[in-house]
């Protein structure tokens, strides 16, 4: 008997809108429904394909913000000016449209709290997406296991208005295996008393957690950031192999 093909992770699937949210002046949510998504993990991401009438093609990459305990995909995008794809996204998408998508996608750049031990996430703009989906993977965890995986998350951002998901990030923050810490880089409020500059190393000693103590560390966001971050994490003693990274775009 003829059955029907069941889509794998690489077809393209058309999901639709089913909520959006306004992150930050820049950043929006976009909540999806997609028929047949097979669980993802935490940090994977989806390719997201646009077609013109013309049959003009664009496909970028976008990380999965959603724990991989929720049924539907959550993408944060950020938008950048004047750019091919991302203002749609951010702009146009309208509840109850369809877009192409497919996925999940990634197997190194992904974590699960089973596996235990400290983790330390590094992250700059919009490069927050896939490590929270990390966090929100860990606040759904039992106590014992999140007990046994605590996090230490630290966030570079312009400026206060940047920060994408601010209130979720204060929330999560308040569990005692859970320390959140913000770097504006740009603008600060005036009685702002958290960092003001750039990720160096001493911050990176300061808010993450020792080699001797062998955290998993992922590092999410612009080029520079990442392979800034990546080789002090390694002169701080952290070895290579427990430091993953993944680069969104060329500049920051
Ligand atoms: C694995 C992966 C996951 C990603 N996840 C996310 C995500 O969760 N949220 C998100 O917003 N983006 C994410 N990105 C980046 C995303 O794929 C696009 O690169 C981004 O949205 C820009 O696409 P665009 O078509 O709008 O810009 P383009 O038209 O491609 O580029 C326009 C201009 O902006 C510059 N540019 C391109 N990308 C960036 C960037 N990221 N930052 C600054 N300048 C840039 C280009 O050099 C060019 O000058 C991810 C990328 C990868 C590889």
């Amino acid at each position: 008997m003829a059955r029907a093909a069941i889509p794998g992770r690489l077809d393209w699937r058309v999901a639709t809108v089913v909520d959006v949210r306004t992150e930050t002046p820049r950043a929006r949510t976009l909540t999806l429904d997609v028929p047949d998504w097979s669980a993802h993990k935490a940090g994977q991401h989806v390719d997201v394909r646009l077609v013109a009438e013309d049959g003009y093609q664009a496909q970028r990459s976008y990380s999965i913000a959603s724990a991989p305990e929720e049924s539907s995909v959550a993408l944060t995008i950020e938008r950048i000016d004047a750019a091919e794809v991302s203002p749609y996204l951010c702009d146009v998408l309208r509840v109850g449209d369809g877009l192409e998508v497919r996925g999940p996608i990634g197997g190194y750049f992904v974590w699960d709290v089973m596996q235990a031990g400290p983790l330390f996430l590094v992250a700059g703009g919009s490069g927050i997406v896939p490590l929270m989906a990390m966090l929100r993977h860990h606040a759904r965890a039992s106590e014992p296991t999140r007990a046994e995986a605590p996090v230490k998350l630290l966030y570079s951002a312009r400026s206060w208005d940047d920060v994408i998901y601010r209130e979720e990030l204060e929330r999560l923050a308040d569990s005692p295996y859970v320390d959140v810490t913000i770097a504006l880089t740009r603008d600060a409020p005036a009685d702002w008393r958290g960092h003001r500059r750039r990720i160096d190393r001493a911050m990176l000693e300061e808010t993450g957690w020792p080699a001797s103590r062998t955290p998993r560390i992922f590092v999410c966001g612009p080029t520079p950031l990442v392979e800034s971050a990546a080789s002090l994490l390694v002169a701080l003693g952290h070895d290579p192999v427990h430091v993953r990274t993944e680069r969104f775009g060329p500049t920051g």
